[in-house]
Formats: C-alpha cells, sequence, structure tokens
C-alpha cells in the first residue's frame, strides 16, 4: 500500500523504517527536504503538498496531535485518515480530552477551562493550591505550563499564557509517571504493550523503563480497561498512548496522545513488534503484531540537544543507536538508545555506562 504521512519527522522517519519490510511506500507533507522523514520516500513541500500526498496514498496518517482537523476531514472524502477525525479533535484540546475521561469514568485530576482572569480566580478557589495552569491546546514537552503554588502568583500565571484559552488542572502527588500504548485495528483487533515508567527533566523525556517494574497485574488490567473505552468510544484505529500517574489511591489519566509516542520507541528492539509497525499494520488494514516484550528489562534514553559519546553506544552488545538526522539544538529531540537486558543488575550497569546521556 501507498502510505501517506502528514508532517515528517522522527515518528514518520520510524513508522516508514518499519513499514518497508510489509512492502509499503510512504510520502510525507512537510515544509522542508530537510526533515527526518524526507528521504525515506516521497517528500511533498510544494504549495499544494496535501493534494500531491491525497492523490499518491491510499491510506494517510499523521504524526501530530496539533494537525488541523479541517485538512483531516477534507482529505478524508477522497482518502481514509486515520485515527479519526474525532480521535484528532478530542486530543488536541485538553479540555475535550478531561471531558471525555469524565464521560467514560476514568480517573483524571480536577480541572476547569480558563478564558478570563475572573475565571482563574474562581478555579484557584475551587481546585485549591497547587495547581497547574496549561494551555488548552498545543503545550508538549512541558511548554506553556505554569505551576501555581500561592494566590500572588495568578495574574502571572494568567498572563503567561498570553491569552490563549488555558485549563487549570489541581495538582497530583504521584508516585511515578506512567504510559500505556495500545492499538486497534480495522478487524476492531486490540492489544496492549505492557505499561512503562516514564522520567522526565525540564518537561522532556529523558528515560523509559519497559515494563514498569514492580506493577500489580491488577493496575495494568485496569490501566488497559481506561485505554479499551478510549478506542471505542473514539472509533479510534492506530496507536494511542496514554499518560498515567500512579497515585497512592491507583491510577489517574494526565493525557493522551492519538500516536506512537516518545514513551513506545523501547518497542523497537524490545518488543516482538514495535508500536511504529504495529500502528501501520492497524492502518493498512494488516493483522496485528504479538505486543509482549522480548526481554526482562528494556530501557530507552533520549538523545537531546548534543549527540554526546555515541561511539561508547555502538561498542555495548545490548545497546541500539537511532538517530533522526537532524542537528543539534539546545532541548531537541535528536535520537534515541534503546537497551535490552535479562536482568536487573544487567539493566543498572547499561545505564551505568550511558549516564552521559542523562541528566544528572
Ligand atoms: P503534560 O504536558 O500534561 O504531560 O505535563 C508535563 C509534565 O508536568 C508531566 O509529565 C508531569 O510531570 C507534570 N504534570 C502535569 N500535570 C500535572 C498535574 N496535574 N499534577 C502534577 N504534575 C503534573
Amino acid at each position: 500500500m501507498k502510505i501517506g504521512i502528514l508532517g515528517a519527522g522522527q515518528l514518520g522517519r520510524m513508522m516508514a523504517i518499519s513499514g518497508y519490510p510489509l512492502n509499503h511506500q510512504f510520502g510525507f507533507s512537510g515544509n522542508s527536504s530537510s526533515e527526518p522523514a524526507a528521504l525515506l520516500g516521497h517528500m511533498f513541500t510544494q504549495e499544494n503538498n496535501i493534494e500531491y500526498l491525497t492523490n499518491f496514498a491510499d491510506v494517510i496518517t499523521y504524526e501530530s496531535e496539533n494537525t488541523d482537523v479541517e485538512v483531516v476531514k477534507k482529505i478524508n472524502k477522497n482518502v481514509r485518515v486515520y485515527p479519526s477525525e474525532k480521535s484528532l479533535f478530542i486530543t488536541q484540546h485538553r479540555g475535550r480530552e478531561k471531558a471525555l475521561f469524565e464521560q467514560l469514568n476514568i480517573p483524571c485530576a480536577p480541572y476547569q477551562i480558563i478564558n478570563s482572569l475572573a475565571d482563574l480566580k474562581q478555579a484557584v478557589s475551587k481546585i485549591g493550591l497547587p495547581a497547574i495552569l496549561k494551555t488548552a491546546t498545543e503545550g508538549y514537552d512541558g511548554k506553556g505550563q505554569f505551576v501555581i503554588r500561592s494566590d500572588a502568583q495568578i495574574e502571572e500565571a494568567f498572563a503567561s499564557m498570553n491569552g490563549a484559552e488555558s485549563i487549570l488542572e489541581g495538582f497530583v502527588n504521584f508516585k511515578r509517571e506512567l504510559s500505556l500504548i495500545a492499538v486497534r485495528g480495522l478487524d476492531n483487533d486490540h492489544k496492549y504493550y505492557p505499561l512503562v515508567e516514564n522520567t522526565h527533566h525540564q518537561g522532556i523525556l529523558r528515560l523509559t523503563i519497559a515494563p514498569a517494574q514492580a506493577i500489580d497485574p491488577e493496575v495494568q488490567k485496569t490501566a488497559e480497561q481506561y485505554i479499551q473505552t478510549l478506542l471505542d468510544a473514539m472509533d479510534h484505529i492506530g496507536v494511542l498512548t496514554i499518560e498515567l500517574f500512579e497515585t497512592d489511591n491507583g491510577l489517574m489519566v494526565n493525557e493522551m496522545a492519538p500516536r506512537v509516542h516518545n514513551s513506545g520507541h523501547w518497542s523497537i528492539e524490545g518488543a516482538n513488534t514495535s508500536q511504529f509497525e504495529n500502528h501501520i499494520r492497524a492502518i493498512s488494514n494488516m493483522p496485528l503484531g504479538d505486543t509482549t516484550s522480548t526481554h526482562a528489562f528494556s530501557a530507552m534514553i533520549n538523545i537531546i540537544g548534543k549527540l554526546g559519546p555515541i561511539e561508547r553506544v555502538l561498542k555495548m552488545p545490548n545497546a541500539h543507536l537511532h538517530l533522526y538526522d537532524k542537528t543539534e539544538r539546545a532541548k531537541r529531540k535528536l535520537g534515541h538508545i534503546n537497551i535490552t537486558a535479562n536482568s536487573q543488575k544487567a539493566l543498572d550497569f547499561s545505564l551505568q555506562q550511558l549516564q552521559d546521556f542523562l541528566p544528572q
């Protein structure tokens, strides 16, 4: 099949890499021929790039929840776009996302939509402090967020949103941050990866451990029930990710993404079928692949800003380097390293060898 991807970043790049062995071909729409996926297929950068991509493709997907819903609606008249318009519409707005969690009885932090300073003052008095103010749309990697710790910060927090619609969320005292990736096929098959544990630094994911350790099977089951309910409610085809907080009172869902996710990159070498391949299988109407992890432990370390001592990675038997063809720039995701290990000791030893890639 010819698969079109709206966007040509590292997620599109890794989707294409996983799709070629299945005999698929790829096309991308983007801004420039120097984007990470540009050399992996037909790259449409012209003025009418969406039209060209639509003419090229049998099916289209996207790599960002910030994709314009109107564009997807238009494409859908000629070529199917997966995940559904509904998934995209809901997941690109934190308020709509939270409303769906509530409607489906999925626990999440208390929240209120903010459109004015008066809204914010009223929400703070109801939700209490500390609380987090987030832009309703287009926030990622911790951007567009303000933690309000005292009443004195309310005006500053409101001003920092620059007039954008926002959402105030109660602060969750979590023990760990987890995420769950699932995939739903056109034949309505559902598959789930194991819960993984994520560590962030300055709002950016730095380390994923897969599977997350010391997870009660009931907790895995609960997370799978939440995501299954969401997949079905949105009639979602492809990969869906939920980010969760593990608390003393169980799991709470933070947010979701209608796409392959940074916390699933470990699955390239760490699972029987990677998240990328399963997304491609789902949207191209192929049977889904097994999601079981192939090693007792996998880890994924993001390479951020600077490449660092990558020769060291290449010398390690159980480490795998993935670069995205990007130039160095502060806070930029340039690549990642996957580690596989069969004991905690082996994992710790590998992480120790790669500590230059992790924040102190
Ligand atoms: P987000 O963009 O919603 O994923 O938020 C980025 C990071 O901020 C999360 O990974 C958490 O570490 C933290 N965070 C977000 N929301 C909350 C919350 N309601 N309570 C506590 N920490 C949060």
